[in-house]
């Protein structure tokens, strides 16, 4: 391993770390994953996403640092109070991303939310330049959106969960009542 050329990834779930993994592995980063995904509701909808990914990891190979906090009330709040409910999610996970990269000593960090093209990608950019300035670690953004039909397939091939939803209560809602 090339501790240089290491990368802290951000991964929100194990379908949309499938190809991220693949495509940031192959241009030369020693990818280690890290979850801490607060914003999803309820518990048993996170452990069901991150008891996927462990899997499709430690099938792999791939090392998983995991944060195992669920700081409901703190986020529901944080969520409540945004102006922008994503933006302040984006912010959240990256900020917690920068910092602990920085913490285990990885020069750099990146996310799988850079696969989805129902996610704000000019946002996720915009959150991780700032994560990455505040807490002194390179913020690698890849628009891998066009990934995004491959990562189902994998997922499915890998007969790997696959969620609803994107994550939140509100998310949930609007996915079955329409926003
Ligand atoms: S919809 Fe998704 S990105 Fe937006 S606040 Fe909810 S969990 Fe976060």
């Amino acid at each position: 391993m090339n501790p240089a050329a290491g990368l802290l990834l951000h991964v929100c779930c194990g379908p949309c770390m499938t190809v991220v993994h693949e495509a940031l592995s192959g241009e030369g980063f020693t990818v280690t994953g890290y979850f801490y995904n607060p914003n999803i509701h309820p518990w048993k909808e996170r452990e069901r996403r991150l008891t996927a990914l462990s899997e499709y990891a430690s099938d792999r190979g791939i090392p998983l640092d995991v944060d195992a906090g669920y700081p409901l009330e703190e986020n529901l709040r944080m969520l409540l109070d945004a102006e922008n409910r994503c933006s302040a999610c984006f912010r959240d996970r990256l900020s917690a991303t920068a910092a602990r990269a920085s913490q285990l000593g990885i020069p750099r960090f990146s996310t799988t939310l850079s696969v989805s093209p129902y996610q704000d990608q000019a946002l996720i950019r915009l959150a991780g330049g700032a994560a990455g300035e505040l807490h002194g670690v390179e913020f690698v953004y890849r628009d891998f959106t066009d990934l995004y039909r491959e990562s189902i397939r994998l997922s499915r091939e890998a007969g790997m969960y696959r969620q609803p939803y994107c994550g939140c209560v509100f998310s949930e809602r609007d996915r079955y009542l329409g926003s």
